[in-house]
């Protein structure tokens, strides 16, 4: 060691003082364990949360424990709101009971041979006469719009993939815009894509909207290709020719002369489920704020009568990501306080299609043009510690390099092979992006695909999404400690401007 002068020792001393203070004044956050995740995960994954499904029991437990802990966490619920902590999601469940479709053909009764129907009322009753009918091939033309007449008609669709134009909408766009465009049903025909004996199975299952979503047509179904050749044939138009012509951009459809009786009976279930939305104030708020999220629901009882685990506990979708989402909290809200608000929200029916998070995206409590990120958290406790950091949503090149830097700094490597952008729409950050919002979903779940295909293929939406030890929970509790240090990035007016310059 060489000798110092007495300027050098007086430099040494201040510099020694002032790093001192500096970690006085920004202690580290302490960081997340295992053990810290594992004592929620082991609550929300019980079975006396019965799965977690929205409108239930569970529901109540889980708005309960997540408003419980964020409190103690001191996050506060946004001021301002009629409901505090929670926003009611309005939803409406349905499940067909019975449905049925008797054809005409110039008046006399024209029986289909078998099962090659299947009808779902979108209202409670419903019963229609003499409805006339309408072939519409893929039921747009050329320009991607619906063509053909089909207001007051019971129109007949085909599945597959429209044989012209660019970027041509799927058959459930399309099936929609024949409801917008006044049909009373839509006739989806089977495909090899779309089997006949899967949408039969699917029948009478439960199908989950928001309220306010765009009704569909008042009976929707399903009928078998041989069925339509059939009916097509009867009335003189031959199958081949009537495909054929459907493959035409400028195809407007085929008025049959066919009608049809339609009747169908629903069960029909309004009611609302919650979105826990809390609020970190900043220190010094300059109008953007970072959005933490994660879902809350997972399938409820899954399993049919008689099996002996009959819940889908849901631990690692997502109970993991909200043990995450609160462990972060705490830190955020204990350690110094950072810049900008930080909201927290545990969404409700994910596992219904987003339905949380796109009522969330349309009744932001926030502008969502003032979240400056939002990061998504979700089926968390798939990997161990060291597992390299992948990024879901990456494309904004500064958010980027903050990932890459903040990841980096805490010793994590970095994966950028781009597989994990197959999940993208798969995640309630999708609902946000729709709308502008950057939205990333950053840890080590998946990016190692093999393990994630192993839970995928295994317990994923299965009864044995259990919690147990052997849950792995080193990489969560890595990536618990890189979302706080994100956070922290993120929310600091000074570190992260917050326009994504
Ligand atoms: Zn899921």
């Amino acid at each position: 060691m060489q000798k110092m002068t007495f300027r050098a020792v007086v430099a040494a001393v201040a510099l020694v003082a002032s790093s001192a203070s500096a970690v006085q004044a920004k202690p580290a956050d302490a960081p997340v364990t295992e053990a810290d995740l594992a004592a929620h995960m082991r609550v929300l994954a019980s079975d006396a949360f019965e799965g977690r499904a929205p409108g239930t029991e569970g529901e109540n437990r889980t708005i309960a424990y997540i408003v419980g802990e964020w409190a103690k966490m001191g996050l506060q619920p946004v001021p301002g709101s009629d409901t505090p902590w929670l926003q009611p999601v309005p939803l409406i469940e349905s499940a067909a009971v019975s449905g049925s479709v008797q054809f005409k053909v110039r008046g006399r009764a024209f029986p289909l041979r078998g099962d090659s129907i299947v009808l779902t009322g979108r209202d409670a009753s419903l019963a229609l006469a003499d409805v006339p009918v309408i072939f519409v091939g893929y039921g747009v033309d050329a320009s991607g719009k619906v063509a053909a007449d089909v207001k007051g008609k019971v129109a007949i669709l085909l599945s597959g993939a429209v044989p012209f134009g660019e970027k041509m909408p799927r058959y459930r766009d399309r099936r929609q815009m024949l409801a917008d465009a006044g049909a009373t049903a839509v006739l989806v025909v089977a495909s090899d894509a779309l089997p006949w004996a899967a949408v039969q199975g699917s029948f009478g299952s439960q199908s989950t909207k928001l309220a306010g979503a765009r009704p569909g047509a008042p009976a929707t179904g399903f009928i078998a290709a041989p069925a339509l050749q059939a009916l097509l044939t009867k009335v003189g138009k031959p199958a081949v020719a009537a495909l054929e012509a459907a493959r035409s951009p400028d195809y407007r459809g085929t008025d049959l002369a066919v009608t049809a009786n339609l009747s169908a009976e629903t069960d029909v279930r309004p009611y609302a489920s919650h979105n826990v939305i809390a609020k970190l104030s900043g220190a010094k708020p300059d109008g953007k704020a970072v959005l933490f999220l994660g879902h809350w629901d997972h399938l409820g009882i899954c399993g049919d009568e008689g099996e002996a685990d009959r819940i889908c506990n849901g631990a690692v979708d997502n109970a993991s990501g909200i043990a995450v989402l609160t462990e972060v909290a705490k830190r955020l809200a204990s350690g110094p306080r950072p810049d900008r608000d930080i909201y927290f929200m545990a969404t409700t029916a994910e596992e219904k299609g987003l339905l949380g998070a796109y009522y969330f995206a349309d009744h932001p409590v926030v502008p969502l043009g003032d979240i400056t990120v939002a990061l998504n958290i979700d089926t968390i406790a798939i990997s161990p510690r060291g597992t390299p950091v992948a990024t879901i949503g990456r494309g904004h090149p500064a958010y980027d390099a903050v990932v890459r830097k903040v990841a980096t700094d805490l010793g994590r490597k970095l994966d950028e092979d781009g597989e994990a952008d197959a999940f993208v729409q798969r995640q309630d950050g999708w609902a946000l992006g729709a709308k502008g919002v950057v939205s990333l979903m950053v840890g080590g779940s998946f990016s190692d695909m093999p393990l994630l295909e192993k839970f995928l293929e295994s317990d994923y939406h299965r009864a044995a999404d259990n919690f147990s030890d052997s849950v792995p929970l080193g990489g969560a509790a890595e990536d618990a400690d890189l979302h706080v240090a994100l956070g922290r990035v993120f929310a600091d007016t000074q570190a992260w401007p917050g326009d994504g310059q």
